[in-house]
Formats: structure tokens, C-alpha cells, sequence
């Protein structure tokens, strides 16, 4: 009866999140401030009430199966964070709180876009293009002409502002980019500086009213990991296998500028990284990321991943007609899931692929449209995914042609999606991926990344848009190798966010006699290896943990990596071209991971699947620093 009385608001104020999402607007924008309180005081009102919570007390005495225990004190546990043990003027304040916090996060994500598109450089000569690839010459061209301009209009937002960085052979323009990207919304109105030690504050005090010692300890209270040590612990093992190796790295990096006679070589800056980072890359494996995109078209790398889910887990996709379901932009398209044996449909899902940098958050993510369960008459309704990318848009005549690494994210938010679309859990509160715990959440989906290093499904999706032509093998092989270039640099970049939150959420207090922004600076001398210059105020812009749902929660990326990992590991173990061993592994993972969601504990399933606890061996041997 729960969940009937939600659902309403549920799907309504989904819809309008998902669109302030995709097809922000400033209408939308006040229309969604507007109603935001609102929202916000019915949740803290059902999350509070009373009648609710003593009933469900009551129910947690039955007798219940491990489905139904594991959804009654999870909502219980939910109602005590949300404040329901609070009374009179401190519960008030724990309202009132609440709703400025999200007031808040809502400001800071929308400074970060707005920083985000206000910021533009418009290259007017050939020489301003030095070393820039076609398609980012399109892009910027095309970009120009729809500000109404002549020339190539550089912005911030990632297809543009990326590959900028890693191919832009004037250093000058990299310097003045990367400046204007780690300043963003850092100074003016669009500052998210005051914002940031507000929002601290507050999720301090809010945590204390909870009974809790900071909110990294409210934050890890519904979360697989046990406690901030543990956490402390695992973050400190990755950054003690990856320090030697990022210090490595970036000396290759400073030799390679050497060789080249550059003089910047024994004085890297930040904005030299990407750039001889690529300029290594393409010497080591002679791999231009670029140059493959012709491989990548969107509808053969959805073939070769619908194809994939067909051999695994058994399951036919197939798209649907032009207005088949509601959409909000002509480029989303709409399938439908069906049971590869029965043929019976299992789900549906929305695909938006295309960056939109005036109306669409950057990223990737996919979200639930509907979830798994039954009307109250007693009709089935089966589950519907957002998968939202951010991948550059066909340009002219040509289709969107793919980087490696879009491709990558698309088979990791379909993860998600299988997670939630595949689930047998008929109750809504643990289907799909509800009642997950947030740092096991990341199993599913990068899990399925694994797969785009896999031979058969790679060769089985990468041909020439033009020619039909297969990858050609030494380009494979190239593939591999690189997986792990660099390897030690993003594995420390990775600990630095996390370490950064963490802290923040744990030791940073208003009157400790340190900014935030002093403590990630401490921190970056020992989680970087290049320290981060005066104006990089990339606090400003950690929209995760500011803006998202990731605070003190950041870690959970490699927590889950352990897993998916770990996971993949199983298939490597029976043999990568064993058939007849890898669809019957797949069916055991669709069958735990992808079926039982929230139902059970995540170590319960993982070690349903895996027949044992997860061991991090896998993903230190897959990110190349095993010692
Ligand atoms: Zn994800």
C-alpha cells in the first residue's frame, strides 16, 4: 500500500527531473525550483511519519522472507536518516536543513552548466586548428555556425573540450582552456565557492542530529562497505599500487617531450598532459583514438551489443516504431526487451545518445522510467530505462561515428539498464536496482565495459562505416595494450576524488581552520603527481558530491570495481572462446547479479555468481599494477 500511495509522485516528478535533465530550459528550470520544496517537504513528511514507522517496527517482529526483511529495514534504517526520531524544534531544523540542501544542490549543478555554456573561444585561423582531428574541426565549425558566427567556437563542454586538450598542438590555447575548464563556476555570480561550505555545514549538522559522528558515517550507514576505515583502507592499498606508477608515467611523459625537442619538457603543466599523453599513445601502440571512430558507427555498435546480451543472458532487443512511446527530442529512440526463449516482452528502454550542450547535463546515466511490479489490479508492469549519453552527434552527412571510449560508456549505462530491466524481484522496493547498495551499484555496469576488450564482441561490431571492413587485428591488439596506459594516473585520479570527499565528509569541520579547498590541496600532495595550479577550483565543479547523490560516496567506483572485476574473472577463468562455458556463465549471472537486484545483500549475490568472496586481485591485474 506503501509504494501504491508514492508511485503517483513518484512518476510524475520523475518525468520532470528527467526532462530538467535532458531539455533544461529556463521555463522548466523555475518550474522545477518552484515545485522542489514541495517535493522535498513530502518526502521529509512521509519519511517522518510516525503511523508509518511503528508499523513498519511492527512488521520487522513477523515473520517474513529475506526479500521482505531486507526491504523493512532498509526502509526502516531510511526513515531514521530521514529524521523520524527527531522531535519538535529539532526535527524543524533537520527539515528546514534538508530542504535548503537540496535547494542547494540544485543551484550548484545549475552554476556549473551555466559556467559551462557561457564560457566560449571562437578560433578564427588555421593555425588555431594546429593539429586538431576532422571531426573536432566539424564539430567546432558546426558549433560556430550555430552561435551565427564564422570560424570554430571552442566550449567547455566535454566532446569538445577533450579532445581539444589531447590534440591541440598550441599550448597557448590548451593553457588558456584548461584554465577557463578547472576555474568554472569558481568566481561572479555563478560562484559555487560560499555554496560549498554551506553545503558541509549543513550535512555536518545534520548528521550529529542523527546521532551519527560526521556524514560520512551517515552516508556509509546504508552501504556495503562497513565503515570509513575500510574504506580508507581499500583507497589506500589502489593509491600505494598506483603513486610509483603515475610518477612513472608522467616521467615517460616529460622523456617523450624531450624527444620532440620541446621546450616545455622539464616544466609540465596540467594542460601538457592530455596532449603528450596522446602524442605517447599514438607512438607506444600507434593507436590515434581518433582514427578509429570510423569503425564505431551507433547502429553497429548497438547490434554488437544487443547481440552480446542475446549470447549471455538470453534476451531479444528489438526497436520499436516512430512513436511508439512519448519522447522529448527527435533523436531518442525507443526498444523493447523480449525474453530470448519464451519471446515473452521482459522491458523497454529509451536511448538518447547525442551531446546537447545548451539543454542537456553532460554525462552519461541511465535512470528508471518505470520499475517492475504490479498495478493495483493486479496488472504486471514491467520495467523502462533512460539510458542518456553523451556522445558526439552525426555531423552533416556523416552518422555518429564513435570514439572508443563512448563506446565504453554506452556498454556501461546499458549494465545498468540490464540490471534494472532484467530483474525477477517482484517487489518494487528491491527490483531492479532499488535497495542496492550504492557501491555495489557499479557491478553490473562495469561489468558489461569488460566485455568491449572482448575478441568476439569487438571484431563482431567494429567495421568500416564505409567499406564494411573489420577492425583490422593489429588495431585489436593496439586496444589491449593501451587498456592499461596510464593506468597508474587514472587510478590516482580516481583516489583523489574519493579521498577528497571522504575526507571532507569525515575530518572537515567549519571551524577546523581549514577550507575545503585547503584540505584537497593538502591531500593532492600525496594523490597527485602534479599539483593542481592556483586558479583549479575543481571543487566548484564536483558536481557528484555537491550537486548528485555521491557524497562520501565517491569511493564506491573502485569499491565496485573490485566486483565487476572479480566478476568478469569468472568468464576469463572458463575460457574467453569457450562457448559453451561462457553462455552458461552468463545465464548464472543473469540469473543472480542481473535478476535478484536488492533482494539480497550484495556479498549474497556476488557470491551466488562467483561461489566465493570477492577478491581485488582482478581489477589490480586488469588496471596493469600487479607487482
Ligand atoms: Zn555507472
Amino acid at each position: 500500500p506503501l509504494h501504491h500511495l508514492e508511485e503517483r509522485l513518484r512518476w510524475s516528478w520523475g518525468v520532470v527531473s528527467h526532462l530538467h535533465g535532458v531539455c533544461n530550459t529556463p521555463e522548466l528550470r523555475q518550474a522545477y525550483q518552484n515545485q522542489q520544496g514541495a517535493v522535498v517537504a513530502f518526502g521529509s513528511r512521509a519519511g517522518q511519519s510516525k503511523p508509518i514507522y511503528r508499523a513498519l517496527q511492527q512488521l520487522a517482529e513477523q515473520p517474513l522472507d529475506a526479500t521482505q526483511r531486507r526491504i523493512v529495514e532498509a526502509e526502516l534504517r531510511h526513515m531514521q536518516l530521514r529524521g523520524v526520531g527527531l522531535e519538535g524544534p529539532e526535527q524543524e531544523a533537520f527539515n528546514a536543513a534538508t530542504a535548503e540542501l537540496a535547494q542547494l544542490a540544485s543551484r550548484f549543478g545549475n552554476h556549473v552548466l551555466d559556467a559551462t555554456n557561457q564560457w566560449s573561444l571562437t578560433l578564427t585561423s588555421e593555425e588555431e586548428l594546429d593539429g586538431l582531428p576532422g571531426s573536432l574541426r566539424n564539430l567546432l565549425a558546426q558549433a560556430a555556425r550555430d552561435a551565427g558566427e564564422t570560424g570554430w567556437r571552442l566550449g567547455l563542454d566535454m566532446p569538445r573540450v577533450v579532445p581539444f586538450l589531447k590534440y591541440s598542438r598550441r599550448r597557448d590555447l590548451r593553457e588558456t582552456v584548461y584554465r577557463a575548464q578547472v576555474a568554472r563556476a569558481s568566481s561572479g555570480e555563478d560562484s559555487n565557492g560560499p555554496l560549498i561550505e554551506r553545503i558541509l555545514t549543513l550535512r555536518l549538522e545534520q548528521a550529529r542530529r542523527l546521532g551519527y559522528a560526521n556524514w560520512a558515517e551517515v552516508s556509509l550507514a546504508s552501504k556495503m562497505a562497513g565503515s570509513v576505515a575500510e574504506v580508507e583502507q581499500l583507497l589506500e592499498d589502489l593509491r600505494a599500487a598506483a603513486y610509483p606508477a603515475a610518477e612513472r608515467e608522467l616521467e615517460e611523459l616529460r622523456a617523450c617531450a624531450r624527444r620532440h625537442g620541446a621546450p616545455e619538457a622539464d616544466d609540465l603543466k596540467p594542460w601538457d598532459v592530455g596532449y603528450w599523453a596522446e602524442v605517447l599513445r599514438q607512438e607506444s601502440f600507434e593507436l590515434d583514438g581518433e582514427a578509429l571512430r570510423p569503425w564505431f558507427p551507433l547502429e553497429q555498435v548497438l547490434q554488437g551489443l544487443f547481440g552480446l546480451c542475446q549470447r549471455l543472458f538470453d534476451i531479444r532487443i528489438v526497436a520499436t516504431g516512430v512513436g511508439d512511446a512519448p519522447s522529448w527530442h527527435p533523436d531518442v529512440r525507443y526498444f523493447r526487451v523480449l525474453d530470448g526463449a519464451s519471446g515473452s516482452p521482459l522491458a523497454a528502454f529509451y536511448l538518447d545518445p547525442y551531446s546537447r550542450p545548451g539543454s542537456k547535463r553532460g554525462g552519461a546515466w541511465m535512470d528508471e522510467c518505470l520499475g517492475r511490479t504490479n498495478t493495483r489490479a493486479g496488472e504486471a508492469v514491467l520495467p523502462v530505462a533512460y539510458l542518456i549519453c553523451n556522445q558526439s552527434p552525426p555531423v552533416g552527412d556523416t552518422t555518429s561515428l564513435m570514439t572508443f571510449d563512448e563506446v565504453e560508456t554506452l556498454f556501461h549505462e546499458f549494465g545498468h539498464g540490464l540490471q534494472h530491466m532484467l530483474t525477477t524481484v517482484e517487489r518494487p522496493q528491491a527490483a531492479g536496482i532499488s535497495n542496492v547498495e550504492w557501491d555495489a551499484v557499479e557491478l553490473p555496469s562495469q561489468f558489461m565495459e569488460n566485455w568491449c576488450y572482448d575478441r568476439t564482441t569487438l571484431m563482431g561490431m567494429a567495421r568500416h562505416w564505409q567499406t564494411g571492413e573489420p577492425l583490422p587485428e593489429a588495431e585489436y591488439q593496439k586496444l589491449l595494450a593501451a587498456r592499461t596506459f596510464m593506468g597508474g594516473t587514472a587510478t590516482l585520479r580516481q583516489v583523489h576524488f574519493a579521498l577528497t570527499d571522504l575526507r571532507l565528509h569525515s575530518q572537515w569541520t567549519p571551524d577546523g581552520g581549514q577550507s575545503p579547498e585547503q584540505l584537497r590541496r593538502e591531500l593532492a600532495r600525496t594523490t597527485t603527481v602534479l599539483e593542481p595550479i592556483e586558479e583549479d577550483a575543481f571543487l566548484c565543479s564536483f558536481s557528484h558530491i555537491f550537486a548528485g547523490g555521491y557524497s562520501a560516496g565517491y569511493y564506491s567506483y573502485k569499491w565496485a570495481e573490485v566486483l565487476s572485476a572479480d566478476a568478469f574473472s569468472a568468464f576469463e577463468e572458463v575460457g574467453l572462446d569457450d562457448e559453451e562455458q561462457v553462455v552458461a556463465t552468463g545465464r548464472r549471472f543473469r540469473d543472480t547479479v542481473l535478476s535478484l537486484g536488492g533482494s539480497r545483500s550484495p556479498a549474497e549475490v556476488f557470491e551466488a555468481f562467483r561461489g566465493r568472496a570477492p577478491s581485488p586481485e582482478a581489477l589490480i591485474r586488469h588496471s596493469g599494477l600487479a607487482r
